[in-house]
């Protein structure tokens, strides 16, 4: 767990899964989390923008917050099939995940198209949670430290602050892949992340949060979330199921992460 945050964020990204019967799995989420208290970490669930509305209705009065995928850089105009981060708000979302890879792949965006996405998220008061991350063949190409620092400091807004930001290492080769990095390469990345971060944004980059994402599930939760400078996950397949996603929630609770050295 970082040594700066306050509390872990335990985010759920749904990808292009769900449709309206999904409200009920959410539902589930939610109640287990009411159930751990107070000692719950903060939960987040991004499901398709189709759901956002809806989502954020079902979770009014409770501790779950629902956020979007993406946005538009623009709070509106003609960018027929975008959404915008001010309609992420009034539909009820909180937060956006910005730069995914699938993103940053699938739709040729580049650090500057996130930043300018993170920016507009900012302007729409939503927690911008901004995705970094190497690729299989930049890891092997001992590129992964240079790759990460760059997308950091390249994907950041003006303005970016622990309360509006957080960042999402995310390895590409680890999404979806059941792969995960050594514990070791994880510890090494969020270092080199959260220097960065306080390098260029004194007290706030210490405490801006800094998520792994990449296959994280049931299994591995404990020991990726008690790592130092872990602030929480960033979870796609195993965010679906409620069981197995309050199995991470719960993961994510400082007395059930086991502890690495
Ligand atoms: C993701 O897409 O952000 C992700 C981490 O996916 P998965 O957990 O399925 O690897």
């Amino acid at each position: 767990m970082t040594t700066t945050s306050i509390r872990p964020l335990v985010a759920g990204n749904w990808k292009m899964n769900g449709l309206s019967d999904a409200l009920g799995e959410a539902e589930a989420i939610r109640d287990g989390v009411a159930a751990l208290g107070g000692r719950a970490p903060s939960v987040l669930i991004c499901p398709p923008a189709t759901l956002v509305a809806a989502l954020a209705a079902r979770m009014e009065r409770s501790a779950l917050r629902v956020g979007a995928q993406d946005c538009h850089w623009e709070p509106s105009g003609a960018y027929t099939g975008d959404i915008s981060a001010e309609m992420i708000r009034n539909a009820g979302g909180t937060a956006v995940i910005v730069g995914h890879s699938e993103r940053r792949a699938g739709h040729g965006e580049l650090d500057r198209i996130v930043r300018t996405k993170a920016a507009a998220a900012h302007r729409a008061s939503l927690l911008a949670i901004v995705c970094v991350g190497e690729t299989k063949g930049q890891r092997e190409a001992g590129l992964t430290l240079d790759v990460v620092r760059r997308q950091v400091v390249a994907s950041l807004p003006e303005g970016a602050t622990a309360e509006n930001t957080a960042i999402a290492y995310e390895p590409v080769w680890a999404i979806g892949t059941g792969l995960i990095p050594s514990l070791t390469d994880v510890i090494e990345v969020h270092a080199a992340i959260r220097r960065e971060l306080a390098s260029r944004l004194g007290e706030t980059g210490r405490r801006i949060a800094i998520l792994y994402g990449g296959s994280v599930n049931p299994g591995n939760a404990g020991e990726l979330l008690s790592l130092p400078e872990v602030g929480g996950a960033l979870v796609g397949g195993a965010s679906l199921r409620a069981e197995d996603f309050l199995a991470v929630i719960r993961a994510a609770m400082p007395e059930t992460g086991s502890a690495l050295a």
